[in-house]
């Protein structure tokens, strides 16, 4: 797999053409953002792990038939993958209250909810993704009815598959963001699955094991980036 011009450089990956078409090539970085890419920093590793951790969860949501962009593994922080017209929808699903819920609506962080529930965020940095719901999607020509209906189907099928797979690890999956894109017409997962998408907190001590060490200035983030990469069985060199 031949990398060509680059594409596109994101906040945490580039995107490079191949002599394929219907192939990218994406190079995960160690680079931070928060906050709407206020905060910046640099996790060490965070691009190999992130890499890794996301393409060895999609083979597993692909295997429960979920269909997902993931290609193959090139090296530690390059996967080849399907070249999709991303859907301006962050895709937000929690099993347990955090963050921007917890604030705005005024419940307590780990409050576990009664059931998964599901938002969108309408992708636009300028606008600092502004929530929307699946109405304002479709007056906006962001999906269609049928397409929204398959994120819905598929984001909660995601979300068993990666509950079951982090609680084998000790871990509680409190929320997560996932993108998806169209592929010849069909939805299919994109983007990424790690510690800076999803919430994950250890089973027993509670301790934040994600990007919010970070945002919020907790201390030892690359050790649990590396701690979590390890509990999926993935072999990290300690940097
Ligand atoms: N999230 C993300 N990218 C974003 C916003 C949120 O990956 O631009 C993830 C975040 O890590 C968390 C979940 O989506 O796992 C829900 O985030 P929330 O809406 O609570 O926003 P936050 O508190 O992170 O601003």
């Amino acid at each position: 797999m031949q990398k060509c011009e680059q594409l596109y450089e994101g906040k945490a990956k580039k995107v490079f053409l191949t002599e394929n078409p219907d192939v990218l090539i994406v190079s995960y970085k160690d680079d931070a953002t928060a906050f709407n890419g206020l905060k910046k920093g640099t996790i060490v590793g965070k691009g190999a792990i992130n890499n890794r951790m996301t393409n060895l969860l999609f083979q597993r949501i692909e295997a429960e038939g979920v269909p997902t962009h993931y290609v193959q593994e090139l090296n530690d922080r390059e996967t080849a993958v399907r070249r999709v017209e991303i859907v301006p929808l962050e895709v937000i699903v929690r099993n347990v209250a955090a963050g921007s819920f917890s604030k705005r609506l005024g419940v307590p962080e780990g409050t576990e909810l009664a059931e998964p529930t599901i938002e969108f965020s309408y992708k636009n940095d300028e606008l600092g993704d502004p929530l929307i719901n699946s109405s304002f999607a479709k007056a906006l020509n962001v999906a269609t009815s049928s397409e929204i209906e398959t994120i819905k189907k598929y984001a909660f099928m995601i979300n068993d598959i990666l509950k079951l797979e982090f609680l084998k690890a000790g871990l509680r999956l409190i929320d997560f963001k996932i993108e998806f894109g169209r592929f010849h017409g069909k939805i299919i997962l994109a983007d990424e699955v790690s510690p800076d998408t999803c919430r994950l907190w250890d089973v027993e001590s509670g301790d934040k094991m994600d990007k919010d060490r970070f945002r919020r200035d907790l201390g030892n983030v690359e050790e649990a980036y590396v701690e979590v990469a390890r509990r999926l069985g993935l072999e990290i060199e300690k940097k």
